[in-house]
């Protein structure tokens, strides 16, 4: 099953607020054009690791339309990615480096920035069906980390279940999937050691170890 549709543009148009603010961002000089719409998921269709952010930075993802690629928390994660195997590189540049992911995909609660990273609940759950549908077309999915806590009870709430309290490195269930749940990777989070590359890295390893078969995602190895 091809689940290209997902992974296109999303030519959506539901948060009014979203759709203004994502359109006049202007790019700053050193780069000449901005994506400036939803930033889709990424990675591999056949997915069992589903990683979920929060929404796209206004000069990360929203500039390369690579969700978590362009910007400080991005270089973290990727980094982390390639230690642990799921990913072909170790940093991800833009939408059209080549860059690919195997056993994981990567998305985002809210699909398109919010101004001052701080989105609405009416948004949010304009937004909700989207990650709804991409966990309903990946079976193979299961396994979701979360990055951050706003992203943990966003993902709760696409799951239709009360969210428990957000712990660093917790491990939860939610109907039939695990849930994990780091600190953001913000740069302000790394800067103030809330979170270092290390943290992220023996996550992955003990989210691969708790439950999977090495084979699957060991391509890039
Ligand atoms: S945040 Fe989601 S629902 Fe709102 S306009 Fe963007 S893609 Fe559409």
């Amino acid at each position: 099953m091809t689940l290209s549709f997902l992974f296109e543009r999303i030519p959506c148009t539901k948060c009014e607020r979203l759709v203004e603010y994502r359109s006049a961002i202007k790019p700053k000089p050193l780069f000449s054009h901005y994506h400036n719409n939803p930033v889709p998921p990424f990675g591999d269709e056949n997915a069992w690791l589903l990683i979920c952010g929060l929404a796209p930075g206004a000069h990360g993802a929203n500039r390369t339309g690579r969700v978590f690629t362009g910007d400080g928390a991005g270089v973290l994660l990727y980094r982390a990615l390639f230690k642990e195997g799921f990913s072909s590189r170790p940093e991800s540049v833009s939408a059209d480096d080549g860059l690919e992911l195997k056993g994981a995909i990567i998305t985002n609660a809210l699909h398109c920035v919010p101004p001052g990273n701080k989105a609405l609940p009416s948004e949010f759950n304009n937004c909700r069906p989207n990650l709804q549908s991409l966990l309903a077309a990946m079976p193979l999915v299961t396994d979701i980390l979360c990055i951050g806590r706003d992203a943990f009870i966003q993902v709760y709430k696409a799951l239709g279940e009360r969210p428990p309290e957000f712990k660093n490195n917790g491990e939860y269930r939610a109907g039939r999937y695990r849930v994990w749940a780091i600190y953001h990777c913000s740069r302000l989070n790394q800067n103030t050691g809330r979170i270092k590359i290390e943290d992220m890295v023996s996550l992955l390893k003990h989210i691969k170890k708790s439950g999977q078969d090495k084979k699957i995602y060991d391509k890039f190895k």
